[in-house]
């Protein structure tokens, strides 16, 4: 749990707060704000604001820019088998930096799956094979350019992350975690383990694409990183930071331990359901028609527009047209859903159930490392 200056806000990476305010969040926990323009050929996740901040990410720029060598690092937490819309947002930057020349690890955290949900190693593994892998190739994952491994097969990891706990207090990882936990910290100090691993053999700057809720993860490997700098040489990583997706109630982050109602997760095989979930989504709708078409919906406060542009509606253009035409009043809700939410919703998961369906048959190809 970390708190900010004047102790307003916590970021709790085991917490279901939604946070709103993310200018607030740059100055309080000293991030940087994510600037469009770093970084060559931004994706959707990067022109439409979904990633609004970071830490040292000149350094990856840099590296893109003199074709230098860098990492892309992210991890696959299999205690469930669904995954979080926002992964897809994850997954997304990823693929850029993979596209931009990073060398690109996939770490399976079935140790920390175990320690944090009982999760045991072989059913993590199971499930990591069975459907994460296959879901992370579906939403665009090039299995070619991935190293893949194992928490629990990844003896090098073990060693960092005990080299890692000798340069931590425990006041300092309350301080950061909000307890010192024993599940807490097996996952914290594994989680650094896997983030400083790529650069056991090549010294390099790394990016760790993340949701905000994992930022004391990277505050806290950041500050052992500057304490091994001396004797390991090791780069401080770098992360960007994507926003939540809020609940279709607009309530809270949509949490794996929350309640299935009300959210929308990868896979959504009955699109029926998905349809009757978007239909009872929070809108920025007014109270009434007359009032909506002449001033207009709440865009800001819609879910369904969350949605569409955080994950659903690709084409610029088309979230142009349905931007345009509820701040205009032209549409009101009902016929935004029908033209636009749903639509769009149902066409991401068909897309998905199908290529997961291809991927299945391409796990066999994968890359792990032993
Ligand atoms: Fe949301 Fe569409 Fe209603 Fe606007 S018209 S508030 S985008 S559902």
């Amino acid at each position: 749990m970390m708190v900010g200056k004047n102790k307003e806000i916590t970021i709790d990476p085991w917490g279901k707060e939604l946070i709103q305010d993310y200018s607030r969040l740059i100055k309080e926990f000293g991030m940087q704000e994510f600037d469009n323009n770093i970084f060559p050929e931004p994706n959707l996740q990067m022109r439409r604001g979904i990633n609004f901040g970071g830490q040292d990410l000149e350094a990856i720029a840099k590296c893109i820019k003199d074709n230098k060598p860098f990492y892309v690092l992210s991890g696959i937490m299999p205690s469930s088998e669904k995954i979080h819309l926002g992964t897809e947002t994850v997954i997304q930057n990823i693929r850029y930096f993979q596209d931009h020349g990073a060398k690109t690890f996939v770490l399976i955290a079935d140790v920390e799956s175990q320690a944090t949900r009982g999760v045991s190693l072989e059913e993590g593994k199971r499930r990591a094979m069975e459907f994460h892998i296959p879901a992370y190739i579906a939403l665009g994952l090039d299995i070619e350019k991935t190293t893949f491994y194992l928490q629990s097969e990844n003896k090098e990891v073990s060693n960092l992350a005990a080299i890692c706990s000798q340069k931590i207090t425990e006041n300092e990882f309350r301080a950061i975690y909000g307890s010192v936990h024993p599940a807490k910290v097996v996952s914290a100090f594994t989680q650094m383990g896997d983030i400083l691993f790529p650069q056991l053999k090549e010294r390099m700057p790394g990016i760790i694409p993340v949701g905000i809720d994992q930022a004391p993860h990277i505050r806290m490997v950041r500050d052992v990183a500057r304490r091994l700098k001396q004797e390991y040489g090791f780069f401080l990583p770098s992360a960007i930071y994507n926003k939540y997706t809020s609940a279709l109630d607009g309530s809270f982050k949509m949490s794996k331990s929350a309640e299935a109602i009300g959210k929308i997760e990868i896979p959504e095989k009955d699109l029926n359901l998905l349809e009757k979930k978007i239909n009872k989504a929070l809108t920025g709708g007014r109270p009434t028609r007359e009032e909506q078409r002449e001033k207009g919906g709440e865009i800001n406060k819609c879910t369904v527009y969350e949605y569409a542009k955080n994950h659903f509606i690709k084409d610029d253009q088309i979230l142009n047209k349905m931007f345009e035409e509820c701040v205009s009043g032209k549409n009101l809700c009902g016929e935004c859903k029908a033209k636009y939410g749903v639509p769009y919703a149902k066409k991401f998961f068909e897309n998905f159930n199908k290529n997961f369906e291809e991927a299945k048959k391409s796990v066999g190809k994968i890359k792990i490392l032993k």
